[in-house]
């Protein structure tokens, strides 16, 4: 069976359609600037050129209908006929404490899915737009949204509550979450899967170091703690998010720059991380490796700083576990780069990690980077959020 993957944003629309039994990419692809000028579909079908089609789409349903006919075309399509898309599964961000798991959708799920978009207004409307869409266009084809938030569902109350009165809480469910929960769960079952051991009986930590960026816990299988919080502004320095900070600094800087809370915001997620450090040089690691190596310091500085800051998470992570078996690196940062695993991995002598320097030059491959008497497992295990969400639609099919 193929299962057509949604991916969908406020002005965007990733795709990838999945041939279930054998699990290969059919084709994928993005639609950009959709609701604005110039808006463009990118359609790449497996092992054929890419297509770029610069055609209006005002709106979502517009979007995946021209997918759905990228998909079909004579020339580019990668299927004869709109019955050979066996259901849809949607990435959808915020799952609340009400999914932990993935559930076929219905209209109770959608009203769920929208009362959660007050946890998370920029994505949870999207993802209903997207599942809307795809309604629309293929009326009666089985449609299954899969949570960022629900493989965290697992961490215990001590993990995941603030220390703020309870009664937020209570009132507005303020608590931490986590994200990119797809994500850790594929890497540290499948970094368990390449060791050939359980993942129920290992205590593994997964750095997904992408644009945004999270570290999580997950100890016999189950997901005890992760760094991204309420939103996914908390945790790690990721490429232009703050991470932790002291939140006093809010207000001073608000009273200092006179920012209203929604400019602070902007501030926090958009121009902050290693852009921010780096004096706005770049949140892309490519550059700042490029910097330092010239010898600009501040990229020196947002580059270590951020390693120091993985490393932290992970010697607080081993701490929370009692131990630690496997960290895997993943994700655009995580897989890419062999200086910042390097540089992280620097802090982990006292674990006993001992890291083969010649492994860990590998790029993008599952590959274990530490020596065979290392105490713990270092590894880097692509991610692969689309065909996780595949499997997981399919499974409830
Ligand atoms: P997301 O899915 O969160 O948008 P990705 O996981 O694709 O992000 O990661 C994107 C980031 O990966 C880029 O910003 C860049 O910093 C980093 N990256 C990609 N390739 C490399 C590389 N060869 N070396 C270092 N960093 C890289």
């Amino acid at each position: 069976m193929n299962i057509l993957v949604i991916n969908c944003g406020s002005s965007s629309l990733k795709y990838q359609l999945i041939n279930s039994d054998n699990e290969s990419v059919l084709a994928k692809g993005l639609a950009e600037r959709i609701g604005i000028d110039g808006s463009l579909l990118t359609h790449t079908p497996a092992g054929k050129d890419k297509v770029k089609l610069e055609v209006p789409m005002p709106d979502h349903k517009e979007a995946v209908r021209l997918v759905i006919e990228a998909l079909l075309d004579a020339e580019h399509g990668v299927i004869g006929s709109l019955s050979e898309i066996g259901a849809v599964g949607h990435r959808v961000v915020h799952g609340g404490e009400k999914f932990n798991r993935a559930v076929v959708i219905d209209d109770s799920v959608i009203k769920d899915i929208e009362e959660l978009s007050a946890l998370a207004p920029l994505h949870n409307p999207a993802n209903l737009i997207g599942i809307h869409a795809c309604a629309e266009n293929m009326p009666g084809v089985k449609q299954v949204a899969v949570f960022d938030t629900a493989f965290h569902q697992t961490m215990p109350e001590k993990a995941y509550m603030y220390g703020i009165p309870y009664e937020y809480y209570e009132k507005y469910k303020i608590r931490r979450y986590g994200f990119h929960g797809t994500s850790h769960d594929y890497v540290s079952a499948r970094a368990a899967e390449i060791l050939g051991k359980k993942r129920e009986d290992l205590k593994i930590i997964v750095c997904h170091l992408g644009n945004g960026a999270s570290v999580s816990a997950v100890k016999n299988g189950k997901c005890i703690d992760t760094s991204m919080g309420l939103t996914p502004l908390e945790g790690l320095i990721m490429g232009t998010r703050s991470g932790d900070l002291d939140p006093a600094i809010l207000d001073f800087l608000c009273e200092k720059e006179g920012l209203s809370s929604s400019e602070m915001n902007t501030v926090l997620n958009k121009k902050s991380g290693v852009l921010g450090l780096s004096g706005g040089l770049s949140s892309d690691f490519r550059d700042l490796d490029d910097a330092a190596e010239k010898g600009n310091k501040l990229a020196k500085l947002a580059l270590s700083a951020y390693c120091y800051r993985v490393a932290k998470y992970i010697g607080s992570y081993a701490i929370a576990m009692q131990g630690v078996d496997v960290i895997a690196f993943t994700a655009g940062i995580g897989e890419n780069s062999a200086g910042v695993r390097a540089d992280v991995c620097s802090y982990l002598g006292f674990l006993g990690a001992v890291v083969n320097e010649e492994a860990n030059k590998v790029r993008g491959e599952e590959k274990v980077i530490t020596e065979p008497e290392s105490k713990v497992t270092v590894m880097v295990v692509p991610t692969n959020e689309e065909l996780s969400i595949a499997r997981q639609t399919l499974a409830l099919l």
